[in-house]
């Protein structure tokens, strides 16, 4: 009786809001769930199907135009929580400092990664890569988006991955991590306007998508895609968008 009570309390606000026992919309990247529900799975996710500058893209890299200043980075050592979020393994950063993109200042969040590479370069894709979420004090978001190819171990992802829970849940990093380590050793990009990936799909994030990629070993592959066999979202349509570069 106590359980029926609870479950038809639960569907009353339900009907009206959201059951606040288990308000999380349930998503994810197959079935019923996957990307191309997003949009009907809740009214807040309802941009994922009615936004017309979603994200990731296909990348018309032949396409775009050159604009934009170089990316200055001021990276420093941060404490970094490890965190299995259902979705992926996200690594918040406290006091991490940031980037100046286009002039403007942005702070770094955390960063995250998926499988295979959401974006595209020409049809391209990489079998992973992360996204860097910056903030600005205005409240915008930018993302730098870093490409992961096979080949030598990445150290960076070494002292993460040894750490990184299986399950939902999180893990602090015994020592301070350097979002810095993470970059290929040039910065050239790809810009475009896009949107949160995950839902809701927020828009207004612009994405800062770096050319060259940074290695990692199969066997560091292997070890996300055994908690992680695939979490990206499929290319969305540009919809008359135009790419710059800047190399
Ligand atoms: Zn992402």
């Amino acid at each position: 009786m106590k359980i029926l009570m609870k479950i038809a309390g639960c569907m009353l606000v339900f009907i009206s809001f959201s059951c606040p026992a288990d308000n999380k919309v349930k998503w994810g990247y197959e079935g019923d769930i996957g990307p191309s529900s997003w949009g009907n799975l809740s009214q807040e996710f309802a941009v994922c199907q009615t936004g017309q500058k979603q994200a990731p893209i296909d990348i018309p890299a032949i396409s775009a135009t050159t604009s934009g200043a170089s990316i200055q980075t001021n990276y420093k050592p941060a404490q970094a929580e490890i965190v299995n979020n259902g979705h992926t393994i996200q690594i918040n950063l406290t006091n991490g400092e940031g980037a100046n993109l286009n002039g403007v200042d942005f702070k770094i969040l955390q960063f995250h990664l998926h499988t295979p590479g959401e974006e595209k370069v020409d049809g391209t894709t990489y079998p992973l890569n992360a996204h860097l979420v910056h903030k600005n004090s205005d409240g915008k978001f930018a993302v730098i988006g870093i490409f992961f190819k096979e080949g030598t171990e990445n150290a960076s992802l070494k002292s993460i991955f040894s750490v990184m829970p299986a399950h939902e849940g999180q893990q602090s990093l015994n020592e301070n991590f350097d979002a810095s380590d993470l970059l290929p050793d040039t910065l050239s990009y790809y810009q475009y306007e896009g949107s949160l990936t995950t839902p809701g799909c927020t828009e207004g994030v612009t994405f800062y998508i770096l050319k060259k990629p940074v290695e990692m070993s199969t066997a560091q592959l292997n070890q996300f895609k055994k908690i992680f066999p695939m979490n990206a979202r499929p290319v969305m349509p540009l919809n008359g968008r135009t790419i710059t570069q800047h190399d």
